[in-house]
């Protein structure tokens, strides 16, 4: 079954296929299928993962997966939240993002420095699929001073996983999948995949 993934984000393209390797499922990415992104109008992951899957689904005539993610710091009211792609301003900027967030926590101690990252990840059969599957995954971590870690993407060099004393971005794709929000949503969604395929066969 072909399905298009609707991200334009490499590091989560590169996740979502690790995650999804053993699974009877050919993954395109929507880039190269001339898919750019949707607009992210919603007000929670949960919107914006649906609006995001539907946009793909429409323009492709495919099975649609997408994942709508974020970090959210409890010292920041939540932020960056939604907006975690752009904090900063400009679509995808890491270095900026990561800059503002340490800026906004100096002088905030550890204990202080708790968040954790959300995937929700969407599966539509059609544009117009009635019964998406939805599954969503929690990171709980806390918020390093500096960054650590050349791997991953993202806020992952200054989020630290206190169970394994590594930063995401110390973390290869594998241990990152067996502990992260987005590995976590994605193995919910797969285990109820065979429903889902069963509902697109036709009638015998
Ligand atoms: P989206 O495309 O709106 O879902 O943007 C998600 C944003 O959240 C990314 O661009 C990152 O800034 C952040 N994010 C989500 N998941 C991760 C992760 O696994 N590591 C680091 N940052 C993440």
């Amino acid at each position: 079954m072909r399905v298009v993934v609707a991200t334009g984000n490499a590091g989560k393209l590169a996740e979502i296929r690790h995650a999804l390797a053993g699974q009877p499922v050919e993954l395109v990415a929507q880039r190269d299928l001339g898919i750019t992104d949707a607009d992210e109008t919603g007000l929670t992951f949960v919107e914006n993962a649906i609006l995001k899957a539907r946009h793909a689904a429409r323009l492709t005539g495919l099975p649609a997966l997408a994942d709508d993610s974020g970090l959210v710091i409890d010292a920041l009211g939540g932020r960056p939240g939604l907006d975690s792609a752009h904090y900063a301003g400009r679509h995808g900027d890491h270095a900026a993002n990561i800059a503002k967030v340490l800026a906004e926590l100096d002088g905030v101690p550890a204990v202080r420095r708790r968040a954790h990252f959300v995937a929700v990840v969407v599966w539509l059969r059609t544009p117009e699929d009635p019964d998406p599957l939805i599954a969503e995954g929690r990171w709980h971590g806390t918020i390093l001073d500096a960054p650590r870690g050349a791997g991953g993407f993202g806020y992952d060099p200054i989020f630290l996983d206190p169970l394994l004393d590594r930063t995401a971005a110390e973390l290869d794709l594998e241990a990152k999948r067996r502990v992260s929000h987005r590995g976590q949503a994605l193995a919910a969604l797969a285990a109820r995949w065979p429903a889902a395929r069963a509902a697109t066969r036709p009638p015998e």
